[in-house]
């Protein structure tokens, strides 16, 4: 069993002005297998959170802990957490130039696991995990991210996800809109994930939309960069019913 342990975390992101303060004590805690949605409006932060995580170097860690396992997560370089075992969907986020997606989960892998992966075995599983997202062979020897369609860069996220086994799997769903095609393909690739292994989900999202696909075992209301209400699924219902106007009203009061 591993533990992903945040405490009182406060983060300030890098701006032409100076330092915003963003996060303002974030306390959770996520066990293996256990899948936490953070649900809250535009602006409450669970973006910088997850760049946090990530190691962004402009996001600002003022005060607290993140720890996995007892090892602190903030002390470890970008490639230290994944070795980790933490899995962070945003972490490549940017085009990489001459680098196909075949070479690029195979170094991946041989760097996360600390050695190569047998070559007959890698290239099954890499073909299993493709014909699972319903992928084109072809889509192996692009370049990572280059001309990506949001819905592939979405494939190639949960293909990574499925082939490095994380521990721990941030993954953000930003509020740019996931056409139904994309959703089914994350909350497909998720639900396997964790039927198949132990990792614990940390699942971002504006909308509960994705919850109709995942159950979460917990939801966390984030709003103001701090979490405001925890409880089971049922919050997950509450909202899509409610919206977060009762937050928004009593973080301005
Ligand atoms: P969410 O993901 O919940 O929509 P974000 O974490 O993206 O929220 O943003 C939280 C707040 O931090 C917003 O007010 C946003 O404008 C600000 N913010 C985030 N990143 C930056 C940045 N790089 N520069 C300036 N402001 C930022
Ligand atoms: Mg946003
Ligand atoms: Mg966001």
């Amino acid at each position: 069993m591993s533990t992903l342990e945040i405490k009182d975390l406060h983060v300030s992101v890098e701006t032409k002005e100076g330092p915003k303060p963003i996060l303002r004590g974030v306390d959770l805690t996520i066990d293996s297998g256990k899948t936490h949605a953070i649900m809250g409006p535009n602006g409450s932060g669970k973006s910088t959170l997850a760049y946090s995580l990530a190691g962004h170097p402009k996001y600002q860690v003022t005060s607290g802990s993140v720890s996995l396992d007892g090892h602190d997560v903030l002390a470890m370089s970008v490639d230290e957490r994944a070795r980790a075992g933490l899995f962070l969907a945003m972490q490549y986020p940017v085009e990489v130039p001459g680098v196909s997606v075949s070479n690029f989960l195979r170094t991946a892998k041989t760097a996360i696991d600390g050695e190569a992966p047998a070559l007959r075995t890698w290239i099954k599983d890499v073909k299993g995990a493709m014909e699972a997202l319903r992928m084109d062979p072809a889509f192996a020897e692009r370049n990572v991210n280059e001309g990506f369609s949001g819905g592939e860069k979405k494939r190639h996220e949960i293909l990574q996800m499925e082939l490095l086994k994380p521990k721990f799997a941030i993954l953000d769903e930003t509020d740019s809109g996931l056409d139904v095609d994309a959703l089914r393909i994350v909350s497909e690739g998720v639900n396997r994930v964790k039927g198949n292994t132990d990792t614990g989900f940390l699942l971002i999202t504006h909308y509960t939309r994705i919850l109709r696909y995942i159950t979460p075992d917990f939801v966390h209301v984030f709003v103001d960069g701090r979490i405001a209400e925890e409880g089971g699924p049922e919050l997950a219902d509450r909202l899509e019913n409610e919206g977060y106007d009762r937050f928004l009203t009593s973080a301005t009061a």
